[in-house]
């Protein structure tokens, strides 16, 4: 058993190793600062070195980076955090610190094992000159002197809002209001770069409220805050949708975003000359057109359905909609009801019909990952993100940085464990589950959920109460691939026949860069090249290796051109790192990017 060392001790070894490699950095020595690593090691930035996200594996490639990036970047003032004690456990080390660069202030965490670095990540957090205005530095709002010039909060918003766009244009136009643009929009309205955006639908939250009837977030709440605003300690857990939605709404006005509801972004070009998109929008029905520096894509990962052709669909005499459409459960009582698909939105959809009294069956095409809510809770998130981890002073930012501090080609070995936890603890659920015939998988790897999400997007069911419905049977279950539907049933091809009057397909949503090509072109949506995904080589992820989510929220082939969003966590962690590329290029800043993504795949 190692032992664990005393805390000055600990602390001594972090203040040594941030001094050798901020006196390796400071004499511009890329070799020198590589050997404080270990052999295995990976330094994950976020946009404080390389403007960029990305991750460097092995000490060649930090040197290189070092090499290129040094000479601009001059960083310096490595220290360990104020309050954030270093601590020890199993021979790793682990310190959070503070360091600045010439242009900005960051923070960022380490893992030292014997003295060398194992794990690195270094975060930009504001840009010197460019700080947000908060706490000590937060505007008066008022000034406390006769002045008869005086416009008050409600006429200065009001000028804002009716200029920008028409008499002044925005340098950021997000396309899409959902929880990925507002909260984009929040955080560039704190750095003071004129945005605006855009949405077709009528509200803020629609989204949301469009969405089958029965559907509460399954990430818990801790886990769901948007940037700046938390959601206030009443809050359930589980956020019903309408919920939801009407905290976004409100957000867009509490943080004052320049939000213009019913209005579609029609098309989009770039011009590289002018360094402006031209961006055409139909606001209220009428045309206008835009001329942003920055156009960003917040149109929804999970918002183009992937709606199968099967032969039959155009001859189906009963309801059929992709399960983006499903409008709940309320109006097929007693009917037969088949879902096609065997994840989240199938499983909730299903649960929701049978509530209602209708004869449900499940077709399942390939295998499902399910872990059971309370046991996610537990045992995946409860160290970050549950009343425990805030009772113990864990913040949801600093939840958010010790997620981000784990590099993406190792993280499947930290979450093997805890889905090997999960599999004994639920193990008698799993067998009745595998006794009614439900394909089940835990991932290529055995690391289940999270990382299934990260690579692929889908593959998953977290159990809110419908797993078992399938495992009893109360929810039939079909297997094999849809060969064509009738006038009343859905066929598989082993000639299974369902009788059905309503066919459901939650058969997922398709790559982020389909919104490009929709938007600006099919040439700029292969330029960039798929969304999501790591090039992990396991099921829906194809290889090569890439590191990081691909195109998401850094720079891509196609300059000025950006995707933001996922979950909620995601979304709200990596706007800040958006926001500031974003207010970099309007401040004037050089952005020199290191290492930009190369495309390996189309979508
Ligand atoms: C059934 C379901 C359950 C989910 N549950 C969870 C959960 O529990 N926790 C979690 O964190 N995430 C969950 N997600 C995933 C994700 O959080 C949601 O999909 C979320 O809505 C994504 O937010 P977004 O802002 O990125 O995109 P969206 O909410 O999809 O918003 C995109 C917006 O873009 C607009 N738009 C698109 N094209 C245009 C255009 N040309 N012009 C103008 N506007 C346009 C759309 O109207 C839409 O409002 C779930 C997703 C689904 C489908």
């Amino acid at each position: 058993m190692t032992e664990t060392l005393p805390s000055t001790e600990v602390a001594a070894g972090v203040t040594g190793w941030l001094s050798a490699f901020g006196d390796a950095l400071a004499a511009g020595d890329p070799a020198a600062a590589a050997a404080l690593f270990t052999e295995d090691c990976f330094w994950r930035d976020l946009v404080s070195f390389t403007w960029n996200i990305t991750t460097l594996e092995g000490r060649p490639a930090i040197a290189a980076m070092l090499a290129e990036t040094l000479p601009r970047v001059q960083p310096g003032g490595w220290a360990i955090t104020a309050g954030e004690e270093p601590a020890e456990a199993g021979g790793v080390t682990e310190a959070w610190f503070d360091f600045e660069t010439a242009v900005g202030r960051g923070r960022g965490h380490l893992r030292l094992r014997d003295g060398l670095c194992w794990t690195l990540l270094t975060t930009l957090d504001e840009l010197k000159g460019h700080e947000e205005r908060r706490g000590p530095t937060r505007p008066k709002g008022v000034e406390h002197r006769a002045d008869p010039a005086r416009t008050t909060w409600l006429e200065d918003r009001e000028q804002e809002a009716s200029g920008l766009g028409v008499t002044e244009q925005p340098y950021v136009l997000i396309v899409g209001g959902g929880q990925a643009g507002i909260g984009l929009g929040a955080r560039l309205r704190q750095l003071r770069v004129p945005a605006i955006i855009v949405d077709k639908r009528s509200r803020p939250g629609d989204q949301w409220r469009s969405r089958y009837k029965s559907l509460c977030l399954h990430d818990p709440v801790w886990y769901d805050h948007m940037p700046y605003l938390k959601f206030p300690d009443h809050w359930p857990v589980f956020s019903p949708k309408d919920k939801i939605a009407d905290w976004l709404e409100s957000y867009t006005k509490i943080m004052e975003l320049n939000y213009w509801p019913d209005t579609e972004a029609t098309s989009a070009a770039y011009d590289e000359e002018a360094g402006r998109w031209t961006v055409a929008v139909e606001r209220d029905g009428e045309p206008l057109v835009l001329r942003p520096a920055q156009l960003v894509l917040a149109t929804g990962m999970s918002g183009r359905p992937n709606l199968p052709d099967f032969p039959g669909m155009d001859t189906f005499r009963g309801d059929q909609h992709h399960s983006s459409a499903h409008p709940g459960p309320g109006r097929y009582r007693g009917k037969r009801c088949v879902v096609i698909g065997s994840n989240n939105s199938a499983f909730d959809i299903c649960g929701a019909l049978w509530e209602n009294a209708a004869d449900v069956t499940m077709v399942q095409r390939s295998s499902t990952h399910i872990v059971r809510s309370a046991t996610l809770m537990d045992i995946g998130l409860g160290g970050l993100y549950s009343e425990e981890a805030v009772a113990s002073g864990m913040t949801t930012e600093k939840a958010d940085l010790l997620f981000a501090s784990i590099p993406y080609r190792i993280m499947h070995l930290f979450q093997i464990p805890l889905y090997d936890q999960m599999r004994e603890r639920d193990q008698e659920f799993y067998d009745r589950l595998e006794a009614a015939g439900f394909d089940h998988d835990w991932g290529d790897d055995g690391s289940g959920l999270f990382m299934k999400y990260l690579r692929r997007g889908s593959g998953y069911y977290i159990d809110v109460g419908a797993a078992d419905m399938v495992a009893n049977g109360d929810v039939a279950l079909a297997h094999g691939q849809v060969d064509h539907l009738t006038e009343d049933a859905v066929v598989l091809e082993d000639g299974t026949k369902l009788p059905a009057d309503l066919v459901v397909y939650a058969t997922g949503y398709q790559s982020m860069n389909g919104w490009a090509a929709e938007l600006i072109s099919q040439e700029v949506a292969d330029k960039v090249g798929k969304c999501w995904g790591l090039g992990s080589d396991t099921t829906k992820d194809p290889g090569p290796w890439e590191g990081e989510q691909r195109n998401m929220w850094k720079p891509t082939q196609q300059e000025a051109l950006w995707f933001h969003g996922g979950n909620l966590h995601q979304s709200r962690h990596y706007s800040l790192y958006l926001a500031l590329q974003l207010k970099a290029r309007q401040a004037g800043l050089a952005t020199p990017v290191y290492g930009l993504q190369e495309v390996h795949h189309l979508r």
